[in-house]
């Protein structure tokens, strides 16, 4: 896969754009003010694997909340500002690692001007974002619409000589989402944010958001990417690290095979793959794990695994590559598998 070149672009310790990584990012649902509920969720979202995290700031308390956020937390911390330029320098001055804000909606540019002198000073980018639902002026929602719009915030920023920019052109329709990305690809140099807006509850949601960053990934385009879900960010970092994983941008995720059972399961290999779907969340490193229902089938339909099991009647055998290594009873499937994932 060709990953499309970006003027990359510095997110705290992190540089987004071109052949880097695609960083998963996920944005809090707690009041900002509330500086102790949205450190705690910050730390969740960390260990889930979450890489950069975006904070709403609607106030002058949110704004002032950032600083002691931002020390308290180990990853780039972005800060949402919709229309107040003062909110954008109290951010900045806090020290946050990226603002998301939309040059044009200040219309006094001496106003602008004082943000992306605030931002130069501080080596911070800002990430323009345009949804599909909030055009201005009764615009239509079509990709040359969205990318209209765009064109217009970042010809704010260029114009004084800002180029440290990231795009996010969100729609909640997949089809159109994936028509403006594509677009924006040819249209601007800068990395792209990925994510289908309003996506819908976790199900359906991670569904529709896989397909649309899905594409657009395998065609080589998006720098970073949020699943955004009616639910607790910590599912948007689960749904972010399988799309990644299954388009082979990372390796540091674990992968679950596991067969869909039939009339030739042997054992209760349904509990035993959610227990260890839930156990490899936590684990950083990639390793392909099999929980195959019948021992007849089960390792050579699952050869391409590094470990796995495959029950029979009141046991399993435990393989790897495809070939049966140990036989142990089916209490003890569970616990030899955490013990062989984590000496992996
Ligand atoms: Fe059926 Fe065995 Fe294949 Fe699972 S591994 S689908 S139980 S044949």
């Amino acid at each position: 896969m060709q990953r499309l070149q970006t003027r990359p672009i510095k997110v705290g310790n992190l540089i987004m754009g071109g052949n880097n990584h695609v960083y998963i990012q996920s944005m809090t649902t707690t009041y900002t003010k509330d500086i102790e509920s949205t450190v705690k969720q910050i730390h969740q979202l960390e260990k889930a694997g979450c890489e950069i995290v975006r904070v709403a700031v609607l106030d002058k308390v949110d704004a002032a909340a950032l600083g002691e956020i931002k020390r308290q937390i180990h990853i780039p911390l972005v800060a949402d500002i919709h229309f107040d330029y003062k909110l954008a320098l109290e951010a900045i001055n806090q020290g946050v690692d990226k603002i998301r804000l939309n040059p044009g909606n200040i219309k006094d540019r001496s106003k602008v001007e004082m943000v992306v002198d605030a931002c130069k000073a501080k080596g911070i980018p800002i990430r323009i974002g345009v949804n599909s639902g909030s055009l201005p002026d009764g615009l239509e929602p079509t990709a040359e619409n969205m990318i209209k719009v765009a064109k217009g915030h970042v010809e704010i920023l260029e114009s004084m000589n800002f180029f440290d920019i990231a795009l996010s052109l969100k729609a909640t329709d997949m089809n159109l989402m994936i028509e403006t990305y594509r677009l924006a690809a040819k249209t601007f140099p800068y990395p792209l944010h990925l994510g289908v807006t309003e996506a819908g509850t976790a199900f359906s949601g991670a569904i529709k958001s896989a397909m649309g960053i899905g594409i657009l990934l395998h065609e080589g385009i998006g720098n970073t990417i949020r699943v955004s879900l009616t639910d607790n960010p910590e599912i948007e970092i689960r749904a972010a690290k399988e799309i990644l994983k299954n388009l082979n941008l990372r390796n540091d995720i674990p992968n679950l095979i596991s067969c869909p059972t039939c009339g030739r399961i042997q054992y209760d290999m349904i509990d035993i793959a959610k227990r260890i779907e839930t156990y490899l969340q936590g684990v950083n490193k990639h390793i392909n794990v099999a929980i195959m229902g019948c021992k007849v089938n089960g390792p050579g339909e699952a050869k391409h695994a590094d470990i796995g099991v495959a029950g029979g009647k009141g046991e399993a055998v435990i393989f790897k590559h495809g070939q049966i290594v140990k036989k142990i009873k089916e209490a003890e499937v569970y616990d030899e598998l955490v013990k062989m994932i984590d000496e992996f």
